[in-house]
């Protein structure tokens, strides 16, 4: 049976790194707080499909809406971190990250009662040393290796590789997520950016193909991107307008659509991330009998 896991990374709008330049850290206390709204929406979208997903939810959202991360888990999905502050990992010293990955962990733990197992780095800004220390903090599962070339921001991961779930020398199994080559090119059809600025047939039928030649396939996006409604920026560089507000619009029905498609064309049965791991972990222990 083919997997696919929909992951959802909870910010708000203004703490993307598009728009980091116009706010800040100490900016965004005084910021339009949109992210309760925007996440309802998606849980009742996935309410409606009847599926379970995760929630990688950044720390500094978790304290001010604890509220919102209680219903996550209410209504049957898994929160997992988005670390605390959304700082790209690798501008921190090793103190300060390790102080983000282990406070975003209690927090979330706190306010759910739930042992936190996975981790998103904010902008997929991986290392092996994040992932060091996430082991040594009890994290089971990252999600955050993006092997894209082109994008600038983006971690990357020594060792051995694969297009699935894998063992990193660190102990975490890493959770990549997906690309498609074509023409010699990766292209990330995991969701985000890619999911707005390709045109939806075009990104529809990528994943449709990958999931016909791979038995697992993660989507992420975030609350923002169906806020047609958000606060626009201006004097922000051109490329990260586009990133930004492209086709924001049009997100919600497209999430729809391509969760109807999938279930129509890939007999795929929809996981949460965690869930990956329990069950691999179940089959190894009944010695692969399913
Ligand atoms: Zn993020």
């Amino acid at each position: 049976m083919k997997q696919v896991c929909l992951s959802f990374d909870i910010e708000d709008w203004f703490q993307v790194e598009n728009l980091r330049e116009v706010f800040p850290p100490e900016t965004w206390d005084k910021a339009e707080l949109r992210v309760e709204r925007n996440t309802r929406q998606i849980l009742d979208i996935l309410d409606e499909k009847n599926i379970k997903a995760t929630f990688f939810v950044l720390g500094w959202i978790a304290e001010r809406v604890p509220g919102l991360v209680k219903e996550i888990v209410s209504r049957g999905h898994e929160v997992a971190s988005h670390g605390y502050n959304h700082q790209l990992n690798y501008n921190l010293d090793s103190d300060a990250l390790r102080k983000d990955l282990e406070n975003s962990k209690k927090l979330l733990e706190d306010i759910t009662g739930i042992e936190v197992m996975g981790y998103r780095a904010p902008t997929f800004s991986i290392s092996d040393e994040v992932m060091t220390m996430l082991k040594e903090l009890g994290y089971k599962y990252d999600s955050s290796l993006n092997d894209f070339p082109l994008h600038d921001r983006y971690g990357k991961l020594s060792g051995e590789k694969s297009v699935g779930p894998f063992l990193h020398s660190s102990g975490i199994v890493e959770i990549p997520m997906p690309l498609v080559s074509i023409f010699n090119k990766r292209i990330p059809i995991s969701g985000g950016g890619y999911f707005r600025l390709l045109p939806f047939g075009v990104f529809r039928n990528l994943v449709i193909r990958f999931l016909k030649e791979n038995n697992l396939y993660v989507f992420y996006m975030h609350p923002w991107e169906i806020d047609d409604e958000q606060p626009r920026v201006k004097d922000i560089k051109l490329t990260n307008t586009v990133r930004q507000y492209t086709a924001l619009a049009k997100t919600e029905r497209r999430l729809r659509t391509l969760v109807d498609e999938i279930k129509k064309r890939n007999n795929a049965r929809f996981e949460r991330l965690g869930q990956l791991l329990t069950s691999s972990v179940k089959q190894e222990e009944t010695g692969g009998a399913q």
